[in-house]
């Protein structure tokens, strides 16, 4: 399974793709995108690998210069289009990527659905993102802030990332448990499991560690602990060759 995201001036679709493909090797049994491009989020998703997913999406429209892609190692919810990520939140403006397993979904799950949420995959992952969007929207503070107070709440391993309608410059990410590597370009970033998707753009990189938060913008890159204190990234060059 692996995650890839993209901020920046490029085409966010063929960089993502490419490296999802460079991912392949971890294993998966479906991939998907969300992109973003002033108007809605458009996601795609599809059991089966990637070269299913890209024939797939010949013909649409995938301009954007800011998505998220995943492939998906199946833990709750069987393999199908409808359990691949990314996975869309109620109100249809937040798309999030997860790897790793939420283990306590199943009590967050009861309480969402009491308040009347209904779900439309079986994943472990729309628990979570629906989790953070309700703390979002009944708090009235940031979606930083929520993704900060559900994750002190969650047990299990994780990397997410969020692709928010509302704040289209804006990647937000976290981890525990599961890599993530930012790496960083001139004016742009990019998120992956591991430097193999970023080291042909950047070899600059940010290996993020447990229980931070990161806040991304095409320009900036601001790390968090869920204390909401600030950490300076700790850059490190890679001397990989392609
Ligand atoms: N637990 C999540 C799911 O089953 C994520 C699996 C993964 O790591 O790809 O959808």
């Amino acid at each position: 399974c692996g995650i890839v995201a993209y901020i920046g001036e490029r085409e966010a679709y063929p960089v993502i793709l490419k490296g999802l493909k460079r991912l392949e090797y971890r294993g998966y049994d479906s991939s998907g995108v969300a992109l973003l491009n002033g108007g809605g989020l458009k996601v795609y998703k599809k059991q089966g690998k990637v070269a299913e997913l890209e024939e797939n999406l010949v013909g649409k429209d995938l301009h954007a210069h800011i998505g998220i892609g995943h492939t998906r190692w199946a833990t709750h919810g069987e393999p199908c289009d409808r359990n691949a990520h990314p996975h869309l939140s109620k109100s249809g403006k937040i798309s999030m990527i997860h790897n790793g397993i939420i283990e306590n979904y199943a009590q967050i799950k009861q309480d969402l659905q009491k308040k009347g949420y209904v779900f439309t995959s079986d994943t472990d992952t729309e628990v979570l993102l629906n989790f953070i969007e309700d703390i979002h929207l009944n708090n009235g503070g940031s979606l930083e802030e929520a993704v900060r107070i559900a994750l002190k709440r969650v047990v299990g391993a994780y990397v997410i990332v969020l692709l928010d309608e509302e704040h289209p410059d804006t990647l937000i990410a976290a981890r525990k448990g599961s890599p993530l590597v930012i790496g960083i370009g001139k004016g742009e970033h990019f998120l992956a499991s591991d430097a193999s998707p970023i080291i042909e753009y950047t070899k600059e990189v940010v290996y993020v560690n447990d229980y931070e938060l990161a806040i991304i913008k095409a320009d900036e890159l601001i790390l968090k602990n869920l204390g909401n204190e600030k950490i300076t990234p700790f850059i490190t060059k890679l001397d990989m060759e392609l």
